[in-house]
């Protein structure tokens, strides 16, 4: 790393973005970085590695993906938590989970996708349109899914602007539905080998599922110290740490979060909090949180409160089930990964009652005096399912907060004064 600040702008050039557009919004999340993160106090020191990581978000890290790609590398672009990593690595390609977490071009996007489109589908589409997401222009190949009906349609538009493969996932959980799902793997299998032009091998796949198995463990670790009270680690820092998650270096990360679990594991034996004990201690259930989409997280924290878990694709549903490791031909791999995505507790899903089981577990596991229901609004999946999931917890006694909102700072005033009661009754 050397100290001169490099300049990237001809890299971004190369890759066709908008330059005046593309420096706006660097400067937007820089500025929101510096206030949201920059402003917490006892942090742990191991966070300085995802504050570099994000001050380089979009230089050192796009040069990482340049550069082998340069080399004839390709890099696969990923919108969704079903889409195996272990398939990616093990033909040879690296996996980058791209952000969509933050208005932008929403009067192009809405030429294509109705008004009443949920927050993160026309964020996905919306950094396309502006040409302002390096990821998305380094991505040889971007894998959608089918999911919810929103994105599905979203990545026709998509399709018609970058090449696209679209898994079929199932909408139910049965045996018949995981062979299903494994045969899409196959065929999944069978276009990563054409892009790269290398073959997934017993060998190759047994390295990424332990890669990535890791990369869960440095992760449920970092999450399991946030038990204690004091919380070692702010909420904003736990969810930063698993948004970086998707696109990071794989090594490299996990060896990073396994520092900073050491550092968290001793904070907690001694006492040392990043919120002061006793402070009220909220679990958040929900749609995910993309990059840079930091909107609730500040607002509990800054009122007093702290997050102390995430029930959702940007948390627990990222981390917590492993792919088995015992698996020794590539057959009985793929059945092993069909089963742990197929596992993931989505709303597209019905039933999806292990999603409640979740809550309550991690609610009693992580000490929660409450939790936070939160929907991006416009998605019926998981506005619906909020019926359900906010009895149960109630039945738990626990008292529950439901927030649907987007990613403008329109309502930020409103949900500030709705969190600040909510913690109090608490
Ligand atoms: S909430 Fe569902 S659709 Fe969205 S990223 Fe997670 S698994 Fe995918
Ligand atoms: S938040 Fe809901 S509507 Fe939006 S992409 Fe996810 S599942 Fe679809």
């Amino acid at each position: 790393m050397s100290d001169q600040p490099v300049d990237y702008h001809p890299m971004w050039a190369e890759l066709g973005l908008d330059l005046p557009m593309h420096d706006a919004l660097l400067e937007a999340v820089g500025g929101m970085y510096g206030a949201t993160f920059m402003s917490q106090t006892n942090r742990p020191e191991g966070m300085g590695y995802l504050d570099f990581v994000m001050s380089e978000v979009h230089g050192l890290r796009i040069k990482e993906l340049h550069d082998f790609r340069k080399a004839g590398g390709k890099v696969v672009g990923t919108y969704c938590l079903y889409v195996p990593e272990e398939l990616i690595r093990a033909a040879g390609a690296w996996s980058v989970g791209i952000c969509a977490g933050a208005e932008w071009a929403y009067d192009e996007v809405e030429q294509i996708l109705p008004r009443n489109t949920c927050a993160l589908i026309k964020s996905m589409v919306g950094f396309k349109l502006g040409k302002v997401c390096p990821y998305l222009e380094e991505a040889d190949l971007l894998i959608g899914e089918t999911t919810c009906d929103g994105k599905k349609k979203a990545y026709e538009e998509l399709g018609k602007l970058q090449n696209l493969h679209v898994l079929e996932l199932p909408q139910m959980k049965r045996e018949k539905d995981l062979a299903f799902w494994r045969s899409e793997l196959v065929d999944l299998v069978a276009t990563l080998e054409e892009l790269t032009g290398k073959k997934v091998t017993a060998e190759s796949l047994k390295v990424a599922i332990k890669e990535v198995n890791d990369k869960r463990r440095a992760l449920q670790r970092v999450n399991a110290a946030r038990a204690a009270d004091p919380a070692p680690i702010s909420g904003l820092d736990s969810l930063l740490a698993v948004q970086v998650a998707f696109y990071d270096d794989v090594p490299r990360f996990t060896q990073m979060m396994n520092a900073l679990a050491d550092e968290l594991e001793k904070r907690a034996a001694d006492g040392v909090g990043a919120a002061a004990k006793g402070a009220k201690r909220v679990l958040i259930t929900g749609t995910p949180m993309a990059l840079p989409n930091w909107k609730l997280h500040e607002l509990v924290e800054k009122a007093g409160g702290v997050v102390v878990g995430e029930e959702m694709c940007t948390g627990s549903r990222y981390y917590e089930k492993l792919v088995d490791e015992d698996a020794t031909t590539i057959d009985e791999m793929l059945d092993g990964i069909a089963a742990k995505y197929l596992d993931i507790n989505c709303a597209c899903f019905t039933p999806n009652e292990g999603r409640i089981d979740d809550v309550i577990r991690m609610a009693k596991e992580l000490g929660a005096d409450g939790v936070i229901d939160y929907s991006l609004q416009f998605c019926g999946l998981y506005e619906i399912e909020s019926t359900s999931v906010d009895a149960a917890v109630r039945e738990a006694d626990l008292p529950v907060l439901k927030i649907t909102t987007d990613y403008s700072a329109e309502d930020v005033g409103q949900l500030a004064t709705r969190i600040e009661a909510f913690l109090e009754m608490l």
